[in-house]
């Protein structure tokens, strides 16, 4: 699948290019981690593609799983390097999503007791069986239409 051409200055492909500075914890062929420069709790990293995809849809599926096997491993070690008790894996694809580098990529983000860091969201109101399906089918229909 083809990748989005890099806009005039993207952020992260800058600090993968080496021209921007980062504090790696992770430098693989295709995949790279740094620690966020605005952490949110102590330790919050970023996982992303060494190529520069602007969101999901033009992310190769491979390299999406790549990403993920990464912050998975990452992960695990934030919790063994014991400052924290949980984690938190969160992708914003979107600007109404947050989404504010046009770069994909994952965040992990360390948990430890009243850290201030949370999702707020209003549940919708409890939907029939009916609507569930009715939504289902409509998210089916569209995967149909994509490569496989
Ligand atoms: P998002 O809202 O999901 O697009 O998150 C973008 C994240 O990138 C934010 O948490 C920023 O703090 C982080 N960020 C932006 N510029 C840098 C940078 N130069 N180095 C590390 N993290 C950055």
């Amino acid at each position: 699948m083809a990748t989005a051409a890099a806009p005039e200055r993207c952020v992260f492909c800058e600090i993968v290019a080496g021209r921007l500075p980062a504090s790696f914890v992770y430098t693989g062929d295709d995949v790279v981690a740094f620690l966020d420069i605005r952490p949110l709790t102590r330790g919050h990293l970023l996982v992303i593609p060494r190529v520069h995809a602007d969101r999901l849809e033009t992310l190769d599926p491979q390299l999406g799983a790549r990403v993920f096997i990464v912050a998975q491993r990452l992960a695990v070690a934030v919790r063994r390097s014991g400052f924290c008790a949980g984690t938190n894996l969160f992708l914003a694809d979107g600007v109404l999503a947050g989404q504010e580098v046009f770069h994909v990529h994952l965040h992990v983000i360390p948990r430890t007791q009243r850290d201030g860091f949370g999702l707020r969201a209003k549940r919708w109101d409890q939907p029939d069986r009916d609507e569930l399906d009715g939504t289902a089918g409509l998210i089916r229909a569209a995967t149909g239409t994509l490569p496989q």
